[in-house]
C-alpha cells in the first residue's frame, strides 16, 4: 500500500518534471539545480556566479528553503529575480514547487534560470525538477567521506564544486581519496575548486556553465 503512494508521488513528479522541460524548451531557458548539504555554500557561489554572468545572460533565482527567505534576500540584493520557496517540512524540492515558481517569472526574459535546492545530500537527487544539469557542492569541511556515503548526489551530477578550498590546509581532507571516490562512481564528472569568500575558481566554473548554456540555448 505504502508502496503504491509512493509511486504514485513519483509518476505525479515525473509528469510536471516533463512540464517544466517543455516550457524551459518553449522558451528557451537553461535550468541548473544546484545540491548539497546546508552551508556548503550554493548561495556563496551564486552571488560570485550572477555578477560576472550578468553581461551575457539574463537570469532568474529559484530559491528552496524550509523556511526564511534569507537566501533569496542575499540573492535579490544583486538585482535579479529571484523567487522563494519555503517547503516547510519537505526536505527537497519537487517539480510542482517548482511549476509553482516558474509562474512568478518572466520568462520571455530569461536565459538561464538557477534553482537552489534545499540543503540535504539525500533526497533532492531523486526528484527530477525538468532541470537541464545537477550540480552537487561539497565543502572540505564536510569530510572526504561524503561522495562515498551519499553517492547518488555525485552519480546525478554533471558537475561537482568542491568548496571553501581555502580551509584544505586545515582540515583532514584527503583531495586524492575524493577525487578518486568520485571519479569512480561517475567517470564523466567535472570537478571544481572553489572558494566562494573569496572568488577563488568561481571563473573556471562559469566558463563551463557558459558554454552549456550557449551550446544549449544557441545564444
Ligand atoms: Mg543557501
Ligand atoms: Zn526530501
Amino acid at each position: 500500500m505504502e508502496i503504491k503512494v509512493l509511486k504514485n508521488i513519483m509518476e505525479r513528479n515525473e509528469d510536471l518534471a516533463a512540464e517544466n522541460r517543455r516550457l524551459f524548451a518553449e522558451y528557451k531557458i537553461f535550468v541548473l539545480n544546484m545540491m548539497s548539504s546546508p552551508g556548503a555554500g550554493k548561495t556563496a557561489i551564486l552571488e560570485q556566479a550572477i555578477p560576472r554572468l550578468k553581461d551575457r545572460f539574463n537570469m532568474a533565482v529559484i530559491e528552496g528553503d524550509l523556511m526564511t527567505s534569507r537566501d533569496a534576500e542575499r540573492i535579490s540584493f544583486h538585482e535579479v529575480p529571484v523567487v522563494q520557496i519555503n517547503t516547510e517540512s519537505s526536505c527537497h524540492l519537487d517539480a510542482g514547487m517548482v511549476n509553482r515558481a516558474v509562474e512568478e517569472l518572466e520568462l520571455n526574459d530569461l536565459d538561464l534560470i538557477f534553482i537552489e535546492n534545499v540543503g540535504n545530500l539525500v533526497c533532492p537527487g531523486t526528484f527530477d525538477l525538468g532541470e537541464h544539469v545537477k550540480i552537487v557542492v561539497l565543502s572540505v569541511t564536510e569530510g572526504d567521506d561524503k561522495p562515498a556515503k551519499y553517492p547518488l548526489m555525485f552519480q546525478e551530477s554533471r558537475a561537482c564544486i568542491l568548496n571553501k578550498i581555502d580551509l584544505l590546509p586545515h582540515t583532514n581532507f584527503d583531495l586524492d581519496r575524493f577525487y578518486k571516490d568520485v571519479s569512480d562512481m561517475n567517470a564523466d564528472i567535472e570537478i571544481f575548486q572553489t572558494a566562494a569568500v573569496t572568488g577563488q575558481g568561481i571563473d573556471r566554473w562559469c566558463r563551463w556553465l557558459e558554454e552549456l548554456v550557449t551550446a544549449k540555448n544557441g545564444s
